[in-house]
């Protein structure tokens, strides 16, 4: 097993000022896998309801994506999530979430995903966080993204997830709660933390040692859904390739960038499916000369 990836695999509604999508493939880990995959094969590990149409799952398979961690639940309803945009992309409100059989579900490790060596564990409960990462005796490196639901409702989880993981993936907005109100992160400071700052690229501080990455000057902007999920599963898709310096870190946040710049040019992951690595090569050596001077 290359990655393996544990969150949320949902049906989202997605209202922005150029369109809507209703029930369309969403998901924290579903974005994250997604991206991960343009590098190596990946286990996704999440649950899902009855309704959750197989062609989403077929083309997750066809992806380089490994779909036998995902449990159907007999009866079960898939988690749902709808978020609104304001006019210019800039602020997101969630309309409603239903976790339903993302509220409490199954988090046994299949057999020959126990392996793994590299781990993203994408937004969701952390207590299901921990459950899955105390099954992986061979880990190597685990990123961790939250949100404000599980920094104020599942802090004491957290704290203790937290002190297991490498690196830790949050918006700014969740970066002030977490130190502000509950100061977790001077508590379980991960070696590495990456503020993603939406449109204003990324801020990536391991060992003390700080590297800011601009986003890619999209033209494009129809969802920004995803966008920060993709950030994280570019990096983490791109470092099971190589080494987790500094320098490799740099370099796998400008996958990053990169691939979270195609998520949101469209709805759901349907940008995701067409682009190819040669697509996300060309626009990296494009988003390098627009940063680097000598
Ligand atoms: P992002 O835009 O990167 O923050 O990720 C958005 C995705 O996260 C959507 O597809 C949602 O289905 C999913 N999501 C929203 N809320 C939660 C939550 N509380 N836990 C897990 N996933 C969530």
């Amino acid at each position: 097993m290359s990655v393996l990836v544990v969150g949320s695999v949902a049906l989202d509604t997605v209202k922005t000022s150029t369109g809507e999508a209703a029930e369309v493939l969403g998901g924290s880990a579903t974005y994250c896998s997604y991206a991960a995959s343009f590098f190596n094969r990946v286990g996704l590990i999440s649950p899902v309801g009855e309704d959750m149409p197989r062609k989403h799952l077929d083309a997750m398979a066809e992806h380089n994506i490994d779909t036998a961690g995902l449990q159907v639940v007999p009866g079960g309803k898939t988690f749902r999530w709808t978020g609104r945009y304001s006019e210019d992309f800039l602020e997101r409100t969630t309309e409603s979430v239903e976790l339903n059989v993302f509220g409490d579900y199954d988090t046994t490790v299949p057999e020959a995903f126990r392996d793994a060596e590299y781990v993203f564990l994408a937004n969701g409960a952390p207590e299901a966080q921990r459950a899955v990462l105390e099954q992986l005796d061979r880990r190597k490196l685990v990123f961790l993204d939250t949100m404000n639901l599980w920094i104020t409702e599942a802090t004491e989880a957290l704290l203790a997830v937290l002190k297991q993981v490498d690196g830790l993936l949050l918006n700014d907005e969740e970066a002030r709660l977490l130190t502000g109100e509950t100061n977790l992160l001077t508590a379980a400071r991960p070696k590495t933390v990456i503020i993603k700052k939406g449109e204003h690229g990324a801020v990536l501080v391991s060992d003390g040692r700080p590297f800011v990455i601009p986003a890619w000057l999209t033209e494009t902007v129809n969802d920004p859904t995803g966008a920060g999920d993709c950030f994280g599963g570019g990096m983490i898709g791109y470092l099971k390739a190589g080494q987790t310096d500094f320098e490799t870190l740099k370099t796998a946040a400008s996958y990053g960038t990169v691939i979270a710049s195609f998520c949101i040019e469209d709805f759901s992951v349907a940008r995701l499916q067409t682009l190819t690595l040669e697509d996300i090569e060309v626009r990296r050596a494009r988003f390098a000369e627009m940063i680097s001077w000598d």
